[in-house]
């Protein structure tokens, strides 16, 4: 028997590459300065990142634009683009271990949830988006027969993608994957804390085939490098995800600079309803459980906000306590681990701030509720009922594994209230009634609804939300037309 795999040590170590990726190269910033990665788990420094500024991020769009304009990409027969995305992907795949730990290690999640759902979605990204590149079609108007009308989709040319540190590989995958698709250049800027995965992806990206400079990676402080990517002039589309403080910035960055387009995939303050004609309320707890637990409730579409019909909430939750005693939590490094620590420290005060709240407005812990301290990053499953749909807790995007508990007299008072926040990303709704199940969920409103079932996701369809949610759409063959601007071209006959 082999014995098994010693996840920390590995990554203990592993030696990132730790510089900027610009037109097939790592480099150093041009300034020389780094910043420090740390490492969740253990508050030890992983790597001294280059910290990209102004000046690197021109070089890299320059990069982009130069390879845009002499065709080298964008011109080059599908068919070819098609089989270096293919490649890539299967090179992400061949180098699952590896990437699974640098993104275990920088964010802090499972080593199990970056081996079974960071690395593979990841890399199905891109061949999805590889597949479409020879499939698809573009059209021919109804014109007079003495005039041939051909609408086209152009690539826009470099495009800037600034990502989070939830799913860093996976979030980048989903803007990477469709603006290649297309034919544009771009350059991505990761988050501080979790830039490692990308920058591996790049080198990854030349070995395929990629044209150099078609993909760059430019670490940075979102200050600094966002900022100067978001701003500047030969960028034609920056495509953001992340909070709605900083997504108000890149709307600011455009407006003062070339009026660059803009997509905003902002948090979530998702619902789910669960109604007392729900069938299989243990189904449903489950589905809940993993829909505010997992990743720790770092996801912008995480399920917070339970609404629940008068009458099941004790069972419900009975559930939901059987649901946690087979719910692994604990070291990030054991492959058995279902939710570990959060991010940083900084998340975790947060939080912890959040769990201060308790009790001001009547609020009850059913489970969880203690804050950690120091270098504990780790905060408990936490369920808290008696929630009041307008307060803080209510209202605003916790980002951590804390679930509400809020009573609703009715159908129409849970749809009401599920609709009660500036977020509109996602929402579910529990019931054993076809009929209702169409009604309701046409008056959620949500990027996204799910019926008795929660976080089904795949490439296959977009994500996106209405109001602080943003209102861009990433995933599905609607984003290449978000990567792209419609040409018309007429041709006389006669
Ligand atoms: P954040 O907004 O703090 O940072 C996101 C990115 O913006 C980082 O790369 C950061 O460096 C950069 N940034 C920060 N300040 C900047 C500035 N002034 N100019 C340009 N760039 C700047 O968000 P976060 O804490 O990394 O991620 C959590 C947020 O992301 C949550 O609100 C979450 O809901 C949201 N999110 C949304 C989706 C979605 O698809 N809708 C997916 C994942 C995360």
């Amino acid at each position: 028997m082999t014995a098994p795999t010693n996840w920390h040590q590995r990554a203990l170590d592993l030696k990132p590459e730790s510089k900027i990726f610009i037109n097939g190269k790592y480099v150093d910033a041009a300034s020389g300065k780094t910043f420090e990665d740390i490492a969740p788990h253990d508050d030890r420094v992983i790597a001294h990142v280059a910290s990209a500024d102004a000046e690197d991020i021109d070089r890299a769009v320059k990069s982009g634009k130069k390879v845009f304009d002499d065709g080298s990409w964008r011109e080059m027969n599908p068919r070819d683009k098609k089989a270096i995305m293919l490649r890539w992907s299967a090179l992400m795949l061949e180098k699952k271990e590896e990437l699974a730990l640098l993104e275990a290690v920088d964010t802090g999640k499972p080593i199990g949830d970056t081996l079974s759902v960071d690395v593979p979605n990841t890399a199905r990204v891109i061949s999805w988006y590889g597949e479409a590149i020879d499939k698809r079609y573009d059209e021919v108007a109804p014109a007079p027969r003495n005039a041939l009308a051909m609408i086209t989709r152009e690539p826009l040319g470099v495009i800037g993608a600034v990502v989070p540190w939830n799913y860093p590989m996976m979030i980048a995958s989903w803007k990477i994957g469709p603006a290649l698709a297309m034919g544009n250049s771009i350059v991505v800027k990761p988050a501080e804390n979790s830039s490692l995965s990308t920058l591996k992806v790049a080198e990854l990206a030349i070995e395929a085939g990629l044209p150099a400079g078609v993909f760059n990676v430019v670490p940075g402080l979102g200050a600094e490098a966002g900022q100067a990517l978001a701003r500047h002039m030969d960028v034609a589309k920056i495509a953001f995800t992340g909070s709605p403080a900083v997504g108000r910035k890149i709307l600011q960055y455009a407006a003062e600079s070339n009026m660059k387009q803009v997509a905003l995939e902002l948090g979530g303050k998702s619902a789910q309803v669960v109604l007392n004609d729900c069938t299989d309320l243990e189904a449903a707890a489950s589905a809940i459980g993993w829909g505010i637990y997992y990743n720790a409730g770092q996801t912008c579409s995480a399920g917070s906000r339970i609404i629940v019909e008068k009458g099941i909430k004790e069972e419900l939750f009975a559930h939901l306590r059987k649901f946690l005693e087979s719910f692994a939590v604990g070291n990030q490094f054991d492959p058995a681990t279902q939710m570990a620590g959060l991010v940083s420290k900084s998340q975790r005060d947060r939080v912890n701030s959040y769990l201060d709240l308790i009790g001001h407005d009547g609020e009850k812990i059913i489970f969880g509720g203690e804050k950690t301290r120091g270098a504990d990053l780790l905060i408990a499953p936490t369920l808290i009922d008696n929630v009041k749909a307008t307060s803080r807790l209510a209202q605003e995007e916790i980002f951590g594994p804390v679930l509400l508990s809020i009573d609703a007299r009715d159908a129409d008072e849970a749809i009401a209230i599920a609709n009660g926040t500036d977020y509109s990303l996602a929402a579910s709704i529990w019931t054993g009634n076809v009929a209702k199940a169409h009604t309701l969920a046409r008056r959620l409103r949500a990027g996204t609804v799910w019926v008795n079932t929660f976080d089904m996701v795949d490439v296959i369809t977009p994500i996106g939300g209405f109001g602080l949610s943003g209102s861009g759409r990433d995933k599905s063959l609607h984003a290449l037309d978000t990567y792209s601007a419609l040409k018309t071209t007429w041709i006389a006959l006669n």
